[in-house]
């Protein structure tokens, strides 16, 4: 059977590649027995979208699950504005927009694309100060970027999944508690 990544999984794997093995092997887990404050507070805010309750205007389309066969790739994407045809992604605190984010995006526009959406804006919504940030489209070279890393997590091994020695990282990584004492 053909195995798909976990759009979440890109965004864990640039952060550390380790994360991922720990992803998945708790993915089974209730969350709430590993899960740090911060990351419980993005799990709330995105609670009314994955049940579907944050509108029922349709103009929105939330919580949808996606998939790209051509990148082996499913996830859920958080809201799609069919009138605008805007992807948002929206995010507890935005205080910088890392490549996971972008990255994050991509995957569910790849997927949404393939399955015959068009898509024309990418934007991130910083819910705690209510910021929206547009991101541009990728060109090529950013888009080569994204396809490699959706390809070194397609053929992630955990041999790779060392620990790494960037205490500060560790500090923040919502998987820290299960990975190794500080
Ligand atoms: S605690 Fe450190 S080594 Fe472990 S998964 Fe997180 S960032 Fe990676």
């Amino acid at each position: 059977m053909e195995s798909y990544i976990q759009i979440s999984k890109i965004n864990d794997f640039i952060f550390c590649p380790r994360s991922v093995y720990l992803h998945t092997i708790y993915d089974n887990f209730h969350k709430k027995s590993y899960q740090r404050t911060p990351q419980i507070a993005g799990t709330i805010a995105h609670e009314s979208i994955d049940t579907g309750a944050y509108s029922s205007r349709k103009r929105y389309l939330m919580g949808k699950e996606v998939y790209s066969d051509e990148l082996s790739l499913c996830g859920k994407i958080d809201i799609y504005d069919l009138q605008t045809k805007t992807l948002i992604e929206r995010k507890r605190k935005v205080v910088k927009i890392y490549d996971g984010y972008k990255y994050q995006l991509y995957a569910q526009m790849a997927c949404m694309r393939e399955m015959g959406f068009e898509i024309e804006t990418l934007k991130i919504h910083s819910l705690s100060d209510n910021k929206s940030y547009i991101l541009d489209m990728p060109n090529e070279e950013e888009w080569q970027k994204f396809i490699d890393i959706v390809e070194r997590v397609n053929n992630f091994s955990v041999a790779e999944a060392k620990i790494l020695a960037d205490s500060k990282k560790c500090a923040q990584c919502i998987y820290q508690p299960l990975c190794h004492p500080l």
